[in-house]
């Protein structure tokens, strides 16, 4: 069977394949597109999560500001500096800083933190920090970040204002400015958001390959029960016929059809569907387009407070993970790849180095 993803229509199609026979050949091409163009590498970017105190209302994530069960917490610079020891002392090439939309968070402060980071390891800076004025972002990328990281969510507008209240600008049309400024684009989408319809999930894909995304994070939704969809997911639901299941195979689904639509991005599997499947969602994953893990660096006793779902806490210690990851890797036949794992695509873009899909 010759495999084409070319148009929405023939993604649209794959989302609603359900013949296991047909998915097995899609996953298998997914896998041989991800090895020829990102290799068998896998990337390790260690996730800071330095605040979850957050100004918004979003009606899918458990740090929204109208949820009172949570304790609000922000690391101090110190604790920040330990979590990107702990980085270099594990080998990751990357740091990743991520917060909810904390309007408390000084820019200057962030300014310093990266310079700081920046001045004395090698490590490269992922920024994940919401929503901010494009000169934020460019003081920002000059104190020497690399990365931005910001989910669209879902391309459609109609159900991105419903479940995102209060932004003043898209997402979509923010990713293109931040990716100018010079920064590596990470972006992606939830799976099975309610509202969400195969025919937009599809688009959200085609938007992936037009916004020349360097990132590209998708993952299950999972419901909260201290969020709007969580409690009253029937505002939000459309006919069984249209909505996305957030099941881990349409998931796997999207997860593959990103691959082959953005071949050399970079794709990390995101927490979401490793908690959706603890077994072995990751190596499904990793097995059908991605080749990028965020292992959690973020002080134990702060991680059950970052709870932008239930079950996403692993309290497993870093070391412990990483040995464990080890083992998982090995088991598929991958490996830890060394260094800051910059996407191919950006070094091509600032004529670094020209990806291997240009090379042949
Ligand atoms: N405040 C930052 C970081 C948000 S948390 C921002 O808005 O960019 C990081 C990601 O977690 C979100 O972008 C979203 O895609 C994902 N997420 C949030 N709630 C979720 C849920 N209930 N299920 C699955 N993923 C969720």
């Amino acid at each position: 069977m010759t495999i084409k993803i070319e148009n929405q229509t023939q993604v649209l199609q794959w989302l609603r394949e359900d013949d296991p026979e047909k998915l097995d050949e899609l996953f298998s091409l997914a896998d041989q597109v991800r090895r020829e163009n990102t290799g068998d590498g896998i990337h390790l970017r260690g996730l800071i999560e330095v605040s979850n105190q957050c100004s918004r209302d979003c009606a899918y994530c458990g740090l929204n500001v109208s949820n009172k069960k949570i304790n609000r917490y922000s690391l101090t610079d110190e604790e920040i500096f330990a979590c990107v020891d702990k980085a270099l002392e594990l080998g990751y090439g990357t740091a990743v800083l991520q917060a909810g939309e904390d309007k408390t968070i000084d820019p200057e402060r962030i300014v310093r933190i990266i310079k700081q980071i920046k001045k004395t390891t090698g490590l490269a800076i992922t920024l994940s920090l919401g929503e901010w004025p494009d000169d934020i972002y460019q003081l920002w990328k000059q104190a020497g970040a690399d990365r931005y990281l910001l989910k669209f969510e879902t391309s459609d507008r109609n159900l991105f204002e419903r479940i995102h209240p209060g932004s003043d600008q898209y997402r979509t049309e923010m990713i293109p400015r931040i990716q100018q400024l010079g920064f590596e684009m990470g972006s992606g989408v939830m799976v099975g958001l309610p509202g969400q319809s195969y025919q937009s999930l599809a688009g959200d894909i085609m938007l992936f390959s037009k916004l020349n995304l360097d990132m590209i994070g998708v993952g299950p939704f999972i419901p909260d029960p201290d969020t709007i969809m969580g409690k009253q997911p029937e505002l939000f639901n459309l006919d069984v016929e249209n909505q996305v299941p957030n099941s881990e195979i349409m998931a796997i689904k999207a997860i593959a059809l990103t691959r082959l639509k953005c071949p050399t991005t970079n794709m990390p599997v995101t927490t979401s569907l490793a908690t959706l499947n603890s077994d072995n969602g990751l190596e499904k994953a990793l097995c059908c387009g991605g080749n990028v893990i965020m292992p959690n660096l973020t002080p134990m006793r702060y991680r059950t407070d970052y709870q932008i779902y239930p079950g996403k806490a692993s309290l497993v210690e870093p070391e412990m993970f990483l040995a464990k990851l080890k083992h998982r890797f090995e088991a598929i036949g991958r490996h830890i790849s060394k260094g800051r794992g910059d996407s191919a695509k950006f070094l091509y873009r600032t004529e670094r180095q020209v990806p291997h899909e240009h090379k042949k």
